[in-house]
């Protein structure tokens, strides 16, 4: 009974659950992962905050960015930190709130179809090896658990919201996690 993933969750990771999520359409297959970046404030790691943003209890009087951030209600699925850990706001199976106005292959609405995975950092600060991993490794359990996801659906924000959005940026190094993956195939 160790699933890896159980009931949408994944078992490894930390649960901070998120009340901004909703049902997916029904009979919709998650078949694409999204690859984001975030950190809060803005180009700061550690706090806590995107936590708290999550679960919209983000302290408003911290910092001023925060006042500009303050009513949106978003979400992710998981989140990885610098050091690799997972945290999990939404579980896989329901509809969380990452992607917005987007678009893949001539579908709309990601959120509706995909996983977001949120990782800490910024579009130009390199990321950490730990999260190339827990990257990979959790990229995998997914593609084994949700066939529909498969190498070639995993996009980045920046993909599927050109224009809008710039996540996760030249730092990340796709080349480099999908040898990862492919290692965990
Ligand atoms: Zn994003």
């Amino acid at each position: 009974m160790n699933e890896p993933i159980q009931d949408g969750w994944l078992a490894s990771a930390r649960r901070c659950p998120s009340p901004n999520y909703n049902d997916r359409p029904a009979g919709e297959a998650i078949s694409l992962l999204v690859v984001h970046n975030i950190s809060l404030p803005p180009g700061e790691f550690g706090g806590g905050y995107i936590e708290a943003f999550f679960c919209n209890q983000l302290p408003v009087n911290r910092h001023p960015y925060f006042e500009q951030i303050r009513d949106l209600k978003v979400s992710a699925h998981l989140l990885i930190d610098r050091e690799g850990e997972a945290i999990q706001f939404v579980p896989f199976d329901r509809r969380a709130w990452h992607a917005g106005a987007s678009t893949f292959q001539g579908r709309d609405e990601c959120n509706d179809f995909s996983v977001g995975i949120e990782l800490e950092g910024a579009d130009q600060v390199p990321y950490t090896d730990a999260q190339y991993q827990r990257l990979a490794e959790v990229a995998g359990l997914l593609l084994s658990r949700y066939p529909a996801m498969t190498p070639e659906r995993i996009t980045g924000h920046s993909d599927i919201a050109p224009g809008r959005k710039t996540d996760p940026g030249p730092a990340f190094d796709w080349d480099y996690f999908r040898a990862q993956l492919a290692q965990r195939l």
